[in-house]
């Protein structure tokens, strides 16, 4: 009798309430459904196979079934036999047992099994930390293969442990104005390191910070000479203590070989503010935080073609295209942001309307975006001085 009845999409799920399920997630599982079927549509991948590692009551296996047309193939898995015995019900109520597949596996052990096998794409929803899960991740995704992952854990990614996000992410977080990007890139380093350890890489399509997680969508492919160009993918971040003002050093810088036509990767010796112990705006000391993912974020050409895509049929329709309108202009080369608050509070100052500031960096000759991430972010390659100078002549 406590059986609840979850209609989402186009799936009509059971749950007897002792399975996980939580309704703000709808806008992660609406994204993914078209993300996926942009993916298909513009990587010309058919008769795609699904492995839902973390699957709960079903829902989103079931959604991917009914509603994404290049389908062929889902498991969806889950440790628990409660969980397992929902997820059967829920696919043969909604009559896609041709597609989906229940399955009772430890998600580890399942994909370590289906290294050889694989899939088009493996989704990861866990509890909290996704890392325990990405080394098989990375292992049984096809060449070109789309991996989804959520991570919760935001309290760790974005600065409240810093050692606990080295533990479990190798990358020490930093709490700073812009710990939701921190919380992006330190993922997404982190991804890409699993992925270098069997000779693969990492192309980010669409990173998302939401509510309380985080959400990347990344494409994984293989080629052992390509993982030389991960340390230029990746920075340290000096972070003030005074100002809140960061700077990046990148572990790597991409320069072309001329004579051989391809890339090499110099490493790069500290230069610059860096080697300074105090922050050259307010002398106060510098936390040094990282290594975070320094590379683009998003893909702009696929972002586009899921505004193509999107359809108002989706029940948070509005909110996918405001973030992703947003998430297309957002600056591509400059990582982490700040934000007007913050800004405001370092300078002691009354806080200016957003938009007169962005327009004042953008009349000083440099580039300004907004940020999904933040309601009043500021992201602009103008160095911090020149920005403290704008704030203070406010
Ligand atoms: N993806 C689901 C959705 O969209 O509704 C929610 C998944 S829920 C957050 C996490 C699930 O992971 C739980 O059902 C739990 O039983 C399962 N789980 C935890 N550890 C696991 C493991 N090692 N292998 C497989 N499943 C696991």
């Amino acid at each position: 009798k406590n059986v609840k009845v979850i209609e989402e999409g186009s799936a009509k799920i059971k749950t007897a309430g002792n399975v996980f399920y939580n309704p703000v997630q709808e806008f992660n599982r609406d994204l993914s459904v078209l993300v996926l079927q942009t993916f298909s549509k513009t990587f010309e991948r058919s008769n795609l196979s699904i492995l839902e590692a973390l699957s709960a009551t079903g829902l989103r296996s079931i959604r991917y079934a009914k509603e994404i047309e290049a389908v062929e193939k889902i498991v969806a898995n889950d440790i628990s036999i409660k969980a397992v015995q929902d997820i059967k019900v829920n696919i043969d109520e909604n009559g896609v047992s041709d597609i989906v597949q229940a399955n009772q596996s430890d998600a580890t052990m399942f994909m370590y099994e289906n290294r050889r096998k694989q899939f088009d794409a493996i989704d990861l929803d866990p509890y909290g930390c996704p890392s325990i899960f990405l080394d098989g991740a990375v292992q049984a995704v096809k060449d070109g293969g789309l991996l989804l992952v959520t991570a919760t854990d935001m309290a760790v990614l974005a600065g409240n442990s810093p050692e606990t996000c080295y533990a479990k992410y190798g990358s020490v977080s930093l709490k700073t104005r812009s710990c939701h990007e921190m919380a992006l890139r330190i993922l997404l380093q982190s991804i890409e390191s699993h992925a270098n350890r069997y000779g693969r890489y990492i192309q980010p399509l669409l990173s998302i910070s939401a509510d309380f997680y985080v959400r990347v969508f990344v494409r994984v492919f293989s080629g052992a000479q390509k993982c030389k160009y991960t340390t230029s993918k990746l920075s340290m971040v000096y972070h003030c203590t005074g100002c809140d003002s960061t700077n990046l050093q990148p572990l790597g810088i991409l320069k072309k070989n001329d004579k051989k036509n391809n890339h090499q990767v110099k490493f790069a010796l500290p230069t610059g503010p860096f080697t300074a112990s105090v922050c050259l705006n307010c002398k106060h000391p510098l936390h040094m935080g990282g290594p975070i993912w320094s590379a683009p974020l998003h893909d702009k050409e696929f972002i586009r073609n899921l505004l193509d895509g999107a359809s108002d049929k989706l029940g948070t329709f509005e909110r996918i295209w405001g973030v992703l309108n947003v998430i297309g202009e957002e600056l591509e080369d400059s990582p982490l942001y700040y934000t007007l608050e913050k800004l405001a509070g370092t300078l002691h100052c009354e806080t200016p309307p957003l938009l007169a500031i962005r327009s004042a960096i953008m009349n000083a000759g440099y580039r300004v975006s907004a940020t999904h991430m933040h309601k009043t972010s500021i992201k602009t390659d103008a160095p911090s001085n020149v920005v403290w100078d704008i704030m203070r002549c406010w």
